[in-house]
């Protein structure tokens, strides 16, 4: 069973990724994290949370964000540093909602372009990649449309866990905004650590996760957002393209955010990758 400072740490530490900066504490509540952070001091590891600057502000205590991984090291040492953190991410269990395996990322550490889609699902985990089932290998196919392949370009989540249902088999369901905020930091300091040119954002629950902001596909697709300085671009998910496969206006209205995602990177365009899925004269 969890010791009370451990649940009141992962308490904490979910706090900080809602965007909690301040909680108000009790004199009792303040005695037990000041004998807490003098350990810390002392060089006792908490899971994910630090306390700082308890003496100059008592009532006050600040939950640092995720170990930036050392800045000298490459992108794919640090993405692993990263990954090493999410395994045992304490918020995220603290949760109770995701299941425990690990589903991080898969792809270029200097990738141009990032995926970001909501949570894996029942093949992401079972061999722990990314778009990996029916809707990776549609993705597949779109990458291969646009001149790009796996290799070059950079597969992630915003939730690392599958979100767990009852009596769960090959089911899935959208990860809640809560799991998408406990898992955050993670889908951040991947975009700091590659450095993408830009990003697109697969669905409107990943568009939720990632720039809090809502809304149907109709409004947040067709042009661009930013996150953190880095243009994003909302679009169908890849499952909704399989759910539609009969429907060539969604495909166009699909196929049209891609074209000005290459362009935006600079990728040729021929006339006969311009005109697909457009209505035959
Ligand atoms: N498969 C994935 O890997 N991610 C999604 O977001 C949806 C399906």
């Amino acid at each position: 069973m969890s010791r009370p400072v451990d649940v009141f740490l992962e308490f904490l530490a979910a706090e900080q990724v809602r965007g909690v900066r301040h909680v108000h504490l009790d004199e009792g509540a303040r005695l037990g994290l000041r004998e807490l952070h003098e350990r810390t001091r002392a060089g006792a590891r908490t899971a994910a949370v630090e306390l700082v600057s308890l003496a100059a502000e008592p009532a006050s205590v600040r939950v640092v964000e995720l170990t930036a991984p050392p800045a000298d090291t490459s992108r794919a040492e640090q993405l692993a540093a990263l990954r090493r953190q999410a395994e045992q991410w304490p918020a995220a269990r603290a949760l109770g909602t995701l299941r425990e395996t690990l589903v991080f990322a898969t792809g270029n550490p200097d990738a141009q372009v990032m995926f970001i889609g909501e949570a894996p699902g029942y093949q992401e985990e079972k061999e722990g990649q990314p778009f990996v089932g029916p809707a990776g290998q549609k993705l597949d196919v779109i990458l291969k449309t646009m001149s790009l392949s796996r290799e070059q370009v950079y597969l992630s989540h915003i939730v690392k866990f599958r979100p767990a249902t009852p009596n769960q088999t090959t089911n899935s369901r959208p990860p809640s905004a809560e799991e998408m905020a406990v898992c955050l930091p993670f889908i951040r300091g991947e975009i700091r650590i590659v450095k993408p040119q830009l990003i697109v954002a697969l669905g409107e629950t990943a568009a939720a996760g990632l720039l809090g902001i809502t809304g149907t596909m109709e409004k947040l697709r067709g042009c661009w957002h930013d996150f953190e300085g880095t243009p994003v671009r909302v679009t169908y998910p890849p499952s909704y393209l399989l759910q539609t496969s009969g429907s060539s206006q969604i495909k166009r209205l699909f196929w049209e955010d891609m074209l000005s995602v290459m362009e935006q990177l600079g990728l040729p365009i021929s006339e006969k990758q311009r005109a697909f899925f457009l209505p035959k004269p």
